[in-house]
């Protein structure tokens, strides 16, 4: 059984991408909950095997034995924050990086998968495929993501570790965090309260469910080991359908039985006004497409948060 180490793995991706793997590998993750934000409380409950380290420190050290893959989620994630606390970003999201490469680099280890995002995107593109403009970001936070694919795509080539990132598209579902648009609506709706809604909803997200996410990053994490040496993928992994941000909306206070109140504000001019994820590479590579559609994953999410009594 292969034993995978998953960073960030008290997150929202990162604790569903556990309950996928543990009954096929030998699944570790690290985390920083030693100060657990409200998002890591969420999960705590229901954390397996994840032990309290740094992505830059020795953690390996923390570890039994050696991971044969690591799956690097751990991140400073959203636009908002990219722009009030870049340094946070760099930090994390670039020396972070770094030093997950140099954990490898030392200790041999082949194979990586880590989490981009479509915020590497520059803006404008009807849609979005790997080869798409990517050379400018409107977020800080974008451009962090941009510069962990080009470092990696050095060590790739330069040290021979294996590498598939993963630019992944407004991902939503149980466990979301609480920073994300879906938990901020299911907590106002709930409550009666109007939610913010940018350039009168119309902005356009290609929602993708995690269940999708987790499900490619299975397949993937056997298809990344037959890869050769030194070899660099990146994909995009969203659902390929975008619906406004009113339509999602809607159909979370639909599931939620109760009335949706609006608030309208301009789109901060770090966000893109449209994400659309072409997914065909994905599709030929795993021969998976995310089918999770947006009323059966926002089903799953609103089940969630009310039988949790968090409305
Ligand atoms: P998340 O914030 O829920 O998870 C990230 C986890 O990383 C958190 O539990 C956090 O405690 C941990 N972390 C942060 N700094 C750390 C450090 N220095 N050492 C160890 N752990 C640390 O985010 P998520 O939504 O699960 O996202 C996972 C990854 O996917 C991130 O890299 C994110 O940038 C990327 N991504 C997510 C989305 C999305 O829609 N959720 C979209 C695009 C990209």
């Amino acid at each position: 059984m292969a034993f995978v180490l998953i960073t960030g793995g008290a997150g929202f991706i990162g604790y569903h991408l556990q309950q996928q793997l543990q009954s096929k590998y030998l699944v570790n993750a690290i985390d920083l909950i030693n100060e657990p934000t409200p998002a890591i409380k969420l999960r705590k409950s229901k954390l397996k095997h994840v032990v309290h380290a740094d992505i830059n420190s020795d953690f390996l050290n923390t570890l039994e034995g050696t991971p044969e893959v690591i799956i690097h989620l751990a991140a400073e994630t959203g636009i908002a924050g990219s722009l009030t606390h870049p340094q946070k970003y760099f930090d994390t999201n670039v020396a972070g990086t770094f030093n997950v490469l140099e954990q490898c680099r030392k200790a041999g280890i082949k194979y990586l998968i880590y989490a981009s995002s479509s915020s590497v995107y520059a803006p404008n593109q009807l849609i979005m495929q790997e080869d798409s403009n990517t050379i400018n970001q409107l977020s800080y936070y974008g451009t962090t993501k941009k510069m962990d694919e080009v470092m990696i795509e050095n060590y790739c080539k330069q040290f021979g570790i294996t590498a598939i990132g993963l630019r992944f598209f407004t991902v939503y579902g149980s466990y979301t965090r609480p920073d994300m648009a879906a938990y901020k609506f299911m907590e106002a709706i709930s409550k009666g309260k109007p939610i913010v809604l940018y350039n009168n909803g119309n902005v356009y997200r290609d929602f993708t469910h995690v269940s999708d996410v987790v499900n490619s990053i299975e397949l993937l994490l056997e298809k990344i080991q037959q890869e050769p040496e030194g070899s660099h993928k990146v994909f995009n992994i969203g659902y390929g359908t975008p619906i406004s941000v009113n339509e999602y909306a809607t159909c979370i206070a639909k599931h939620l039985s109760k009335p949706l109140f609006t608030q309208f504000f301009p789109l901060p001019a770090n966000e893109l006004p449209a994400t659309h994820s072409n997914t065909e590479l994905l599709e030929r590579y795993i021969n998976y497409k995310p089918k999770c559609d947006i009323n059966e994953g926002i089903f799953e999410m609103t089940n969630w948060y009310k039988t949790n009594n968090y409305e």
